[in-house]
């Protein structure tokens, strides 16, 4: 924005006037008596006199235009009624010019936040102003980042109370079948069945919303151990063994050194591979092998790789995937069933741990790839 100089109102303009017409009468009066003063000392002394006769001869009369004492003692005095005129003026000047920055910081405070100070003024009102423009641009980032976390903790509690009525709407569903009296016991079983299922649904949301926003909390603590990481992934998969066999998919596991050891929290660890192994299973269509591998990378840093090779993730949805709640199928709660927070809570771990997670994905191969400090910062 292109700065320009305090415009004085009419106001401003004659005050200026006014003060200098002031200061003018009483530079003329000070000069009057100065000169009066003079005289009269001049008169009263004539040793003084003959002493400023013998100054101008000396040192003066080389110059041929200045060549009384009175032309001397006029021009100094014309010279300092000019400084103190200008001083008078500037000074007043400043103060008009503060007048106006006030003004415009007060037009802010009333919450016009898009306006700035944008005036020309001298070197420390100009860093001032600056300093002001600067508080503003941070206060309204402040401001709008505020009303960002806002906005997506409205979302939040939209989507998770959407998805918590989904279930209870059929829970409350199928218990109102089961009070009918003439029920088959068939039936009755079956929704029964149907009611407990989705109470299990409501209850993993519960569950992930609570995790989320337990990670998501500024005093969300670690308990960091020293997990010998292969056998800990061969633990995992051995969990999901029974799921592997009905998939038809194999799960491999390798880590270079065989013997890695890392300093993290094995419970919310096993809680992120649990999550993308899962998410291999469900979304990872067409995937026969799953790959948990563990590496040193270099002398302080793993990375742990959870990867299948089903259809890849599209690139435009590759960058969103860690987003809460951000789901590639568009339907929540569809036949997948997830809600979209597991990656979002593997993000929160990681971070946690000063570490970083990302996904490439390809036509061969899927990858959730994390990288994590070999030695916990925080214990
Ligand atoms: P939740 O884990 O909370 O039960 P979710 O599995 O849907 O729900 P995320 O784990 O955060 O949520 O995954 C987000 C989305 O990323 C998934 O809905 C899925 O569309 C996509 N996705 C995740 N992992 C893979 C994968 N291995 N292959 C293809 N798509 C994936
Ligand atoms: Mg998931």
């Amino acid at each position: 924005m292109k700065k320009q100089r305090v415009k004085l109102t009419t106001t401003e303009k004659s005050e200026l006037i006014v003060e200098a017409i002031v200061t003018i009468i009483l530079l003329l009066l000070l000069n009057l008596s100065i000169v009066i003063l003079i005289h009269l000392t001049f008169l009263q002394d004539p040793n003084l006199k003959h002493g400023v006769f013998f100054f101008r001869e000396h040192f003066l009369l080389f110059n041929g235009e200045i060549s009384s004492a009175a032309q001397i003692v006029t021009l100094i005095m014309i010279v300092g009624d000019f400084v103190v005129l200008y001083w008078r003026l500037t000074r007043r000047y400043r103060q008009m010019q503060l007048r106006h920055i006030i003004d415009e910081l007060h037009d802010i405070a009333e919450g016009n936040f898009d306006h700035r100070i944008n005036f020309l003024v001298n070197r420390n009102l100009q860093k001032v102003v600056e300093s002001i423009n600067l508080l503003i641009d941070s206060t309204v980032n402040t401001m709008s980042e505020e009303r960002a976390i806002e906005k997506s903790k409205d979302e939040l509690i939209t989507n998770i109370s959407h998805d918590i009525r989904t279930p209870l709407t059929s829970i409350i569903g199928y218990l109102g079948l089961l009070k009918q009296e003439n029920i088959s016991a068939e039936d009755q079983a079956k929704y029964l069945d149907i009611a407990y299922n989705k109470a299990n649904q409501m209850k993993s949301l519960v569950n992930d919303l609570f995790e989320y926003t337990k990670l998501s909390s500024t005093d969300a603590k670690l308990n960091i151990v020293k997990i010998n990481i292969y056998s800990m992934l061969e633990q995992i998969a051995a969990g999901f063994e029974l799921e592997a066999s009905n998939h038809n998919i194999s799960i491999e596991v390798t880590a270079r050194p065989k013997d890695l050891e890392i300093e993290a929290d094995p419970e919310k660890l096993v809680r992120v591979f649990n999550n993308l192994i899962g998410n291999a299973f469900k979304y990872g269509k067409t995937a026969t092998k799953i790959v948990l591998e563990a590496n040193l990378v270099n002398k302080d840093q793993v990375e742990l790789r959870v990867e299948n090779n089903g259809e890849p993730i599209e690139d435009k949805l590759l960058k969103r995937i860690f987003d809460r709640l951000y789901r590639v199928e568009t339907s929540r709660n569809s036949e997948t069933g997830g809600t979209g927070l597991g990656l979002a809570i593997t993000k929160g771990v990681v971070e946690l741990h000063h570490g970083s997670v990302r996904c490439e994905s390809n036509k061969d191969w899927t990858s959730f790839i994390i990288r994590l400090p070999l030695k916990a910062t925080v214990l």
